[in-house]
């Protein structure tokens, strides 16, 4: 089943509001590749900024608490997230699971309480080059996936980014067979956690994704969109992406 594709940008502790700018040319791209989803997730503080600048452009926060509200210094809920203006959530990045020492079952809490307040979340996985060349790149993603993903996630709420950790900010990217074999391990193991509603979510790919090789990426089966990272800063860069995703 062909699933509209996604292609959402992270931006990282990276922009301002004077970098706001480069989400009018995303918004114009979006519309005009009307057949799929874009999306940009800045840091907090510009998703209010940007969520008035490009009302048409679903604008995304990289995190969220599990919890509704209390002492969590530092922390942002869900319904917090809603109300300056996002759509959807990022979660279990990499470097959030390496930086923060998040674990699956936080990730999972994460999922469900942005899921819970009305945003599609993305739950990140991906194996390391460790894991990759010890050969345990599947076992290792479809052990996330079993920690990570909220059993009543559905279709249209949930979205899993696949993203080697070697291939972040690299410029490097896994063969097409080996992202053919790891989305297609991925869509198995959807099922199996969701049921029918496992078809219905997308999977990202994530790494690297570039203006050269986001055709071919995005062409690979159960490829429904992709995660970009550096290449989402600026407009020069992203559409040529949502192009080739479309
Ligand atoms: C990311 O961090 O989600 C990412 C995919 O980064 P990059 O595109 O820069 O590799």
């Amino acid at each position: 089943m062909a699933l509209r594709k996604l292609v959402a940008g992270n931006w990282k502790m990276n922009g301002s509001l004077g970098a706001l700018v480069e989400l009018d040319a995303i918004l114009d791209a979006a519309n005009a590749n009307a057949g799929l989803d874009v999306a940009i997730c800045p840091p907090f503080t510009l998703i209010a900024a940007a969520a008035a600048r490009v009302p048409g452009l679903p604008i995304g926060a990289q995190d969220v608490h599990m919890a509704a509200k209390g002492a969590h210094t530092g922390c942002v809920s869900a319904a917090m997230l809603v109300e300056a203006g996002a759509r959807l959530a990022i979660v279990g990045h990499s470097e959030r699971r390496a930086d923060n020492h998040e674990t699956d079952a936080e990730v999972q809490a994460k999922a469900t309480a942005a899921i819970a307040a009305g945003l599609t979340a993305i739950v990140c996985v991906g194996e390391t080059e460790a894991e990759r060349d010890a050969g345990r790149a599947l076992a290792v993603v479809a052990g996330q996936l079993d920690g990570s993903v909220p059993r009543d996630g559905k279709g249209e709420t949930l979205v899993v980014a696949y993203e080697p950790v070697w291939a972040i900010g690299t410029g490097r990217t896994p063969s097409v067979a080996d992202v053919a074999e790891m989305h297609a391990s991925i869509r198995e193991k959807l099922g199996a956690l969701l049921g029918a509603e496992g078809a219905k979510v997308r999977i990202l790919y994530g790494g690297s994704v570039k203006p050269d090789n986001a055709a071919e990426l995005m062409a690979v089966a159960d490829v429904d969109g992709a995660l970009v990272g550096g290449a989402s800063l600026t407009a020069a860069q992203f559409v040529p992406i949502i192009e080739g995703a479309a």
